[in-house]
């Protein structure tokens, strides 16, 4: 076949042999007008939806096109891991340039529907068209039972901070990627073998990170099951925004522990405090709470505590704590 991108009703066909998967919650997909979706009885609906844009979100010569159609699911399942949710169903709408290869396509189809089939959500519905450049909106749905969903409103003075696995990961990645190359920099010559073997491992997992993030559905869910968390947020835009975003909900504030912040192989302080799209879970809950030091085999770290007075701050336990400005990660 040539590398052409296919015409539009071809592309439809394609998506919907390839995405061919009969789930739970899903009565009908792709195929018809609308899709019918039959959400567990008791259940209420969550539904996110976010854009991914070319040059804004990710650029073709540094992010392959498995990884971007990974990352762009990626964003709306944290969305629902982060309420506590099951995910049901993904709807895909793409806007592609006439010039693009059926290759990148095919390849974006692949990381896309390879971590939906992972976390059994079908791709039920989405629309195709054409743009100058690549435009994928995703939405996702997902469903919790009524009333236990968890809000980023529930935040008490008090309360203990959480976070899962590690902080500034995909920021360092994201270097690593547009220096495109995990090589070890020239900078680096000089040290012996085996230094270079661990940079070239943590680069290597730093840009893992930044291109497939692992949406953590398995930890939102324990958390919701087992009602410990009084307020969670996924973090996708950095700590310190996304932490911003807790105390605003609750109308409280925080201290931040430094030295408990569980920093990324390859990572700095500041990627860790402000890097974006690490795509982990941040969570409060109260002070006598049993939170186990692991969730769904991943490191849950307690990194601060939420206070009364309205403001971030961060501290090394030694010196004054210091304001935290939300610096978070936006674009590139
Ligand atoms: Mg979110």
């Amino acid at each position: 076949m040539a590398d052409v991108p296919l015409p539009e009703k071809e592309l439809i066909e394609r998506i919907r042999k390839l995405s061919g998967m009969t789930m739970p919650g899903v009565k009908l997909g792709i195929g018809d007008d609308c899709a019918i979706l039959e959400p567990p009885r008791g259940h209420e609906l969550l539904v996110t939806t976010d854009f991914s844009l070319e040059c804004t979100h990710f650029r073709r010569e540094w992010h392959p096109p498995e990884a971007v159609g990974h990352r762009c699911l990626a964003r709306g399942l944290s969305d629902i891991a982060a309420m506590g949710g099951e995910p049901i169903a993904a709807f895909l709408s793409l806007a592609l340039p006439k010039r693009l290869s059926q290759s990148w396509v095919d390849g974006f189809l692949r990381g896309f529907l390879a971590l939906a089939r992972r976390h059994r959500v079908a791709l039920a519905g989405g629309d195709v068209s054409e743009a100058e450049q690549i435009l994928a909106d995703v939405m996702v749905v997902g469903s919790a039972p009524k009333g236990t969903v968890i809000r980023r409103s529930g935040a008490k003075p008090g309360d203990i901070i959480y976070v899962t696995g590690s902080l500034g990961g995909a920021a360092a990645g994201l270097k690593e990627v547009s220096r495109g190359t995990f090589r070890v920099s020239r900078k680096n010559k000089n040290v012996i073998l085996s230094a270079a073997k661990t940079l070239y491992s943590s680069a290597k997992s730093a840009a893992k990170k930044h291109l497939y993030p692992e949406p953590r559905l398995a930890i939102g869910r324990w958390l919701r099951e087992h009602k410990l968390a009084t307020a969670m947020i996924d973090i996708s835009d950095g700590l310190s925004t996304d932490l911003a975003h807790i105390c605003e909900g609750s109308d409280v504030g925080a201290v931040l522990n430094q030295m408990l912040l569980p920093i990324a192989p390859g990572a700095s302080i500041v990627q860790a405090l402000h890097g974006g799209e690490d795509y982990e879970l941040l969570f409060t809950a109260r002070t006598k709470a049993r939170v186990p030091i692991e969730i769904a085999s991943v490191l849950v770290t307690e990194i601060g505590w939420i206070t009364r007075r309205r403001d971030i701050q961060i501290t090394d336990l030694k010196s004054k704590p210091k304001r935290l400005e939300a610096k978070g990660w936006r674009y590139f």
